[in-house]
């Protein structure tokens, strides 16, 4: 978005907006505004949290991705030029600590900068219970935000033994736009109530667009065997090395699914990643004997290299043997490698969860693909494909025309 390093080597003063957003709103908003100017700030950097100690991870159990979130933030902030949004915390592997980012921060400012941390009063009354209050309080102040009725007690109690044990500094500040919250939004979404007016614009019509904060409706979806079944049988026939990569794809299909899909397509995705390297661990003979068994054709690249008929068998195994009959499925396990033009929703969350599935080793291209993934999935899909065919040609390995035309398709879309 921006070059963090160097904007800030030239400010002297500047607040970090620290919360999760979720969603960010014209509360967070006006009190940015109040704050950069009460305390005469050079900028303001809102800061989405990344993996919360205290909270569950991002896998969309409770909060928000990462990505979706900072999204949100970037766009209700993008048209202040005294605000910018920070990916230090969305970035940062592992869980987010304050005093972290703040050393990072103060790294990359000019040595004379003084740097006030604003958040909810509530996150405040907790700080001493955080990492290491003494370094935070040596590294910046603290600004904390009220919203209008708010019992202050507990926090001048708190302010009064800061100030005793450590140098730091805490402001207080009520704001009455603050009367809004993140989660009264998510409970209205829920409810099917408007939420016009509480945020920007921007920030609605992303909400709407990815479906964010929807009661989730029951999916229909039904197996012949249990999911516990299915995923005790694929355990035995993998490496545990695939089973580990199998269960990221999983976990990663779900979050892909619940962003751009409803409840049918999460159930679908998550039987789809278990099952789409189902054949891949069979030996070779095996692999051989079984496309003539089921009446899979070869092409001559498939016989060049045998791998590349895993994932058509893998679809006749998932159908024979593990008794699945939903042709989504089995397509998006049938193309997961080769991809195809057009593919249905399923089938590219499949293909690219398997990219970019949390247990993949570092490889060029896996950050910017995971980036791409939240944002568009053509996008990545056409992203992935370049990848993919660089990565073939390198290897002197030959590509299969599906790629090639799914390339093709993807670039024009
Ligand atoms: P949160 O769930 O986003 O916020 C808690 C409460 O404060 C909510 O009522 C929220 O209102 C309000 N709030 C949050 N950010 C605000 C802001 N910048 N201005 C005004 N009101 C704000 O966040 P949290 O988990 O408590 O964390 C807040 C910040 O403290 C984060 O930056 C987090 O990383 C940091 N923190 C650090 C540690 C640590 O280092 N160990 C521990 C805890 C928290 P809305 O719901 O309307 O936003």
């Amino acid at each position: 978005m921006y070059s963090e390093k160097e904007q800030l080597k030239n400010y002297k003063s500047i607040g970090i907006m620290g919360g999760t957003f979720d969603p960010i709103h014209y509360g967070h908003l006006a009190t940015a505004e109040a704050v950069l100017h009460r305390f005469n700030m050079d900028k303001i950097i809102f800061m989405p949290t990344g993996h919360s100690y205290m909270k569950e991870d991002d896998v969309g159990e409770k909060v928000t991705p990462n990505e979706q979130r900072f999204m949100m933030t970037a766009l209700a902030t993008i048209r202040n030029k005294n605000f910018l949004t920070s990916r230090i915390e969305i970035d940062r592997k592992g869980k987010t600590y304050t005093v972290d980012t703040i050393e990072e921060l103060k790294k990359m400012c000019g040595p004379d900068v003084h740097i006030y941390f604003i958040t909810g009063a509530d996150a405040i009354e907790q700080i001493m219970s955080w990492k290491n209050p003494e370094k935070l309080f040596s590294l910046c102040d603290f600004i904390a935000v009220t919203r209008p009725g708010y019992k202050k007690n507990k926090l001048y109690e708190e302010i009064g033994e800061i100030m005793g044990k450590y140098k730091g500094r805490i402001y207080y500040m009520q704001v009455p736009a603050l009367e809004i919250s993140s989660s009264d939004i998510r409970k209205r979404v829920a409810d099917g109530q408007p939420i016009k007016y509480l945020l920007p614009e921007s920030v609605e019509e992303y909400i709407e667009k990815f479906g964010l904060y929807k009661k989730p409706v029951k999916s229909e979806v039904k197996f012949m065997l249990d999911k516990s079944v299915m995923q005790e049988k694929l355990q035995s026939s993998l490496s545990i090395k695939r089973y580990i990569h199998t269960m990221g794809v999983v976990k990663e299909a779900k979050k892909l699914a619940k962003i751009y899909g409803d409840s049918t397509v999460v159930e679908k995705a998550q039987v789809a990643g278990l099952l789409h390297d189902c054949a891949k661990d069979y030996p070779a003979d095996l692999k051989k004997r079984l496309c003539k068994e089921y009446h899979i054709e070869l092409n001559d690249i498939m016989k060049e290299q045998i791998d590349l008929v895993h994932p058509f068998l893998g679809a006749e195994v998932a159908k024979r043997e593990y008794l699945v009959d939903d042709e989504d499925i089995l397509d998006a396990i049938k193309y997961h490698t080769t991809g195809r033009k057009n593919m249905s929703l399923l089938e590219k969350i499949v293909f690219i969860a398997d990219y970019i599935e949390e247990n993949r080793k570092p490889f060029e291209g896996l950050e910017e693909a995971r980036r791409l993934a939240y944002i568009d999935l053509d996008l990545a899909m056409k992203f992935i494909l370049e990848h993919t065919i660089d990565y073939v040609e390198e290897r002197k390995l030959k590509l299969h025309p599906l790629s090639a035309e799914a390339l093709e398709y993807y670039k024009n879309k």
